[in-house]
């Protein structure tokens, strides 16, 4: 059966252990307990009109409500559309509207809502509420519909069979060990993202492990409850590993000793920050790509079993990918990064990731235009290219390639190298019009704590490192910069 069978399984194999609990009050659900709330709030959803394939929105932080909500529309056979319980009122309104939802499930009862849409709080109370079937959907079924968190352009909506996000769990799981009936799964990532749904809230229920939720990351806060839950894995985003790693070896140490696994992914991770964390803890962050189109997984460093810095790794078991020019024609790889100084340089070799398995997508909501191609590949916006390991290596969105006097330049080379300086905590590159050249690099520098630093710096240091026409023409300093829910940098609002 579809995902919600996930759930069913877990609740008849493991009643009495603990599924999901809450980092900020400790309320917490058994497997049995967790099936049951689910039940109940199935009733009230077809009480109140939902029907097999209409769309619920959860308008929900990461939180046991999330989980009771996400089991709930799915065993009524509906279409869950998660959203962002910060989005402001006219995005609300737009991606309801967009959706099409039915119901909105929201502990705010009286947010603005366009006409036709009912919501729900998400009560515990049975109350003259007639228990459901489940509606057993399964398969090409869409389960979910995803909003891409906008880093490029406007939202989309990306619909997500049963199919594709139970395929990327057994792709996941070809990788050995990876998740046992005993761990005690960090998700404080967003799960209305399907980061968090899918490798995070999804594939705890699929082990029978426990998820331990927490409604937003803040580093000494968020350590502090890994070390009084007792947390054994943390799948993270870059920016949580670079907070962390500023607290310092000791205080890592001690309370990420339970933790056996740390997984990154959604942006790229500073081999500076990789470091960092395994002086301070013995223990590898190991790397992974992922695109919601994807449901989300792709590739992962845990394939190996040796994180690379700077590699995502290879595909998970099941999953096949190419590089490809815009034409669609295959690109010459491998390359091996060590015959050339500068990888970035190389052009010809990289070429644009194209995925192709039972994980994709079923094209966008709602006439499931621009999906999978007839040979079932899906072509991404990111440019990368593989060493001779077969090791991926992510050189940067296509969208965000700056032309500097008929020269490419990747604002992620440039960022990278910025963020050597250790008087750097993040920096950001972008494109900006210029005159001359058509565009010019400029830099937007969070000095690290406590850290003095001058443009003149920054200028330097790009100069001994990069071509010139890679080195910023302006830099900013900034206290913080724009950051996705995933911890995406947003360039556009850079711009
Ligand atoms: P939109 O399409 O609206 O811009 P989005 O692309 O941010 O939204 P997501 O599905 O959240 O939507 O993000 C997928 C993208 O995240 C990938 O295409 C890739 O650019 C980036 N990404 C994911 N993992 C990594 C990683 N390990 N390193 C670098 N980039 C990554």
């Amino acid at each position: 059966s579809g995902v919600g069978g996930l759930l069913t399984r877990a609740a008849a194999t493991w009643p009495e252990h603990p599924a999901v609990r809450e980092t900020g009050t400790g309320h917490g659900l058994t497997y049995a307990e967790l099936a049951a709330a689910a039940q109940v709030q199935a009733g009230r959803l077809a009480d109140a009109g939902v029907r097999p394939g209409d769309r619920v929105a959860l308008r929900l932080p990461t939180s046991v409500d999330f989980a009771v909500a996400f089991f709930a529309a799915l065993r009524a056979g509906a279409i869950v559309v998660p959203l962002s319980p910060q989005a402001p009122g006219p995005e609300l309104e737009k991606l309801l509207g967009h959706s099409g939802a039915k119901v909105v499930i929201s502990r705010d009862a009286d947010a603005p809502l366009p006409g036709g849409v009912s919501v729900l709080t998400p009560g515990s109370d049975p109350d003259g509420v007639a228990e459901s079937a489940d509606a057993g959907r399964a398969g090409e079924d869409i389960a979910v519909i995803s909003y891409t968190s906008g880093t490029t352009g406007p939202p989309r909506g990306v619909m997500l069979s049963h199919r594709a996000l139970l395929a990327n769990l057994a792709q996941l799981d070809g990788i050995e060990g990876v998740l046992t009936h005993d761990d005690r799964v960090l998700i404080t990532i967003p799960l209305f993202h399907v980061y968090g749904l899918g490798p995070g809230l999804l594939h705890a229920v699929s082990a029978g492990a426990t998820a331990i939720l927490s409604e937003r990351f803040e580093a000494q806060r968020t350590l502090d409850d890994c070390a009084a839950h007792g947390v054994t894995t943390i799948a993270g985003v870059p920016t949580m590993y670079a907070e962390f790693a500023a607290l310092g070896a000791g205080e890592l140490r001690e309370k990420l000793a339970t933790v056996r696994r740390m997984t990154s992914g959604a942006a790229p991770l500073h081999p500076k920050v990789l470091t960092a964390i395994r002086e301070a803890t013995g223990l590898d962050v190991y790397e992974g790509y992922g695109l919601t189109e994807c449901a989300p997984v792709v590739t992962s460093t845990l394939v190996t079993g040796y994180p690379k810095p700077g590699s995502v790794g290879r595909p998970l078991p099941g999953i096949e990918l190419r590089l490809v020019d815009s034409d669609g024609t295959d690109q010459a790889v491998p390359l091996d990064p060590d015959d050339v100084d500068d990888v970035f340089e190389a052009e010809g070799e990289t070429g644009l990731v194209s995925i192709r398995g039972a994980n994709l997508f079923s094209g966008y909501w709602p006439d499931g235009d621009h999906g999978p191609d007839a040979e079932g590949w899906f072509r991404t916006g990111d440019v990368g290219y593989l060493d001779t390991d077969g090791d991926l290596h992510l050189v940067d969105r296509a969208n965000d390639l700056i032309i500097v006097n008929g020269f490419n330049v990747f604002p992620r080379e440039v960022e990278e190298v910025i963020g050597q300086l250790p008087e750097v905590a993040e920096a950001a590159v972008v494109g900006v019009v210029d005159e001359r050249s058509g565009e010019a690099v400029k830099a937007f520098v969070v000095p690290a704590a406590g850290a003095s630093l001058s443009e003149q710096q920054v200028v330097e240091h790009c100069a001994a490192h990069l071509a010139g026409y890679k080195v910023p023409h302006a830099v900013e300093f900034a206290e913080s910069l724009p950051h996705s829910a995933t911890g995406k940098l947003r360039r556009l609002r850079l711009r």
